[in-house]
Formats: C-alpha cells, sequence, structure tokens
C-alpha cells in the first residue's frame, strides 16, 4: 500500500514514501503523471536511510492548484443543517492557502466567527491532468486518498451568500497525513473525535455522488491538474470546535489526521 507524504527537514520540502519505522525520501514527486517515482525504487526511486516519523514535520501531501469540495454529499448531514440533498453535486472551491498537515495547529480566527465547526471528509487526490473524464476511466486520474477536515466558520456560511469566507481561513483546510494509492472506497468507517470524544461516525458508502462520478462531473467544468484535491463532503455530527481542543478524523484503512486548535491573539 504505498502511502506518499511530503514532509520538511532541515527547512527542505521533500516527498517520501511511508515504510516500517519511517519515511524514505523520493527523488521525485509522485504527481509528475508518468510512472509513480516509486516504481523506478529499484533504480534510485528513494535514497537514503529510514528517517523516523519524529524528525519530520508532515506538510500537507498534495500542492493543488484548488481544492474542489463538495457540500451536502450525505443525507443525514444535509438534513442537520436543514438543507435537501442537491439534484446534482453541491460546489465550492477552497483555496490552497487553507492547507497544513497532520500536527499541525487550526488557528481560531478570533474576532471574526463565534462558531467554527469539523467537517471530517474523505479526499481525493488527481494523480494526471484530468478534462472530461467518463465516470468509468476516473481511478487512472486518481493518484489515491486522503483525509480532510473541512473547517468551516458556521456562522459565516450562514450570513454571507457564497461559502468563500467561512470556508478560506488560514489552516482551515488539513489534510493528510499521506496519500495512500491502493486503497479502495467502499463501506469503511469515517469518524471525527473532538478530545477523544466521538462527534462523527459513519461510512463512505453512504456518500450520495461518489468518487469516481465527482471526478467525472467535476473534471467536465475545470480542467483538474495533478495533486489538486477534491474533498467529498461531510456526514452528520459537525459540531463546534474551539481553542485547546484536539481533532481527529479518521477513515479505517487510511489513516487519522490530527490537529490541535489554538488562538492566536490578533489573529
Ligand atoms: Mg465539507
Amino acid at each position: 500500500m504505498p502511502r506518499y507524504v511530503n514532509f520538511t527537514l532541515m527547512g527542505k520540502h521533500r516527498w517520501g514514501l511511508v515504510v516500517d519505522g519511517g519515511v524514505l525520501e523520493l527523488t521525485s514527486s509522485p504527481y509528475d503523471g508518468g510512472p509513480l517515482a516509486v516504481e523506478g525504487e529499484d533504480e534510485g526511486g528513494v535514497r537514503g536511510d529510514v528517517l523516523p516519523w519524529d524528525l519530520l514535520v508532515l506538510d500537507p501531501p498534495a500542492r493543488p492548484t484548488k481544492v474542489v469540495a463538495v457540500g451536502r454529499n450525505y443525507a443525514e448531514h444535509a438534513a442537520e443543517l436543514g438543507n435537501d440533498v442537491p439534484a446534482e453535486p453541491l460546489l465550492f472551491i477552497k483555496p490552497p492557502s487553507c492547507l497544513i498537515g497532520h500536527d499541525a495547529a487550526i488557528v481560531y480566527p478570533t474576532g471574526q466567527t463565534e462558531l467554527v465547526h469539523h467537517e471530517g471528509e474523505l479526499a481525493l487526490v488527481i494523480g494526471r491532468r484530468a478534462r472530461h473524464v467518463a465516470e468509468a476511466d476516473a481511478d487512472r486520474y486518481i493518484l489515491g486518498y486522503t483525509v480532510m477536515n473541512d473547517v468551516t466558520a458556521r456562522d459565516l456560511q450562514r450570513k454571507d451568500v457564497q461559502f468563500t469566507r467561512a470556508k478560506s481561513f488560514d489552516t482551515f483546510g488539513p489534510l493528510g497525513p499521506w496519500v495512500d494509492t491502493d486503497f479502495a472506497p467502499a463501506d469503511q468507517r469515517i469518524r471525527v473525535h473532538v478530545n477523544g470524544e466521538l462527534r462523527q461516525d459513519s461510512t463512505l458508502d453512504k456518500m450520495v455522488f461518489q468518487p469516481r462520478f465527482l471526478v467525472a462531473y467535476v473534471s467536465r467544468i475545470m480542467t483538474l491538474e495533478p495533486g489538486d484535491v477534491i474533498t467529498t463532503g461531510t456526514p452528520s455530527g459537525v459540531g463546534p470546535l474551539l481553542p485547546g481542543d484536539t481533532v481527529e478524523v479518521s477513515i479505517a484503512g487510511l489513516g487519522a489526521l490530527r490537529n490541535a486548535v489554538v488562538a492566536v491573539s490578533g489573529s
């Protein structure tokens, strides 16, 4: 199960392959569109010794030109916010500037919002340029899957016609820890814990629009570039985050994404 990370070591961003006990540095990005770097492992696709996890700062495992998000993609979540399930995917964009990696801090925008919510989601990452892709071919364009927390200022989302402000604060896009190229979404459990307390608990088969359909649908609207992310919506149970909280989004067989929430005065 190849799992790719992006990490910072001694001030430099690097790509890596998850192995027993840590990470091996890759000699090229897994997003180059051709064969993945790891396939050339025997010819030198990796270098150096295994780097232990505690040496590494994890960055988001993709460098997207855009994060395309899907709203109301689980019926129970649409209902809890008083919405119907849309007949077509409800799309919005989160800017790449909001992304942070596993264990980085979500900064609470004190003074600008009074209701920040977690939204645990399955995200897919594009591996090659996709335009007008057929649903049956979509897997060829998906590099793999990762975990996202679509952090949302719910009060601003309700107040604004557009979702942009509510969804776009810096650090409102935790993504990671890695991209898993073998994960196949089916009926795996997706859960969110806040300070150890279970908040969201569902299964991926409850998504109204499934990942392959979403790749096809979005690719008819905009060209998807290697590294672009589609985050597939959140199940029911969304709720507040406060400074001092730790939030963990986990998907069985894929991984767990953990982030603390901090207050920065004057932010
Ligand atoms: Mg969402």
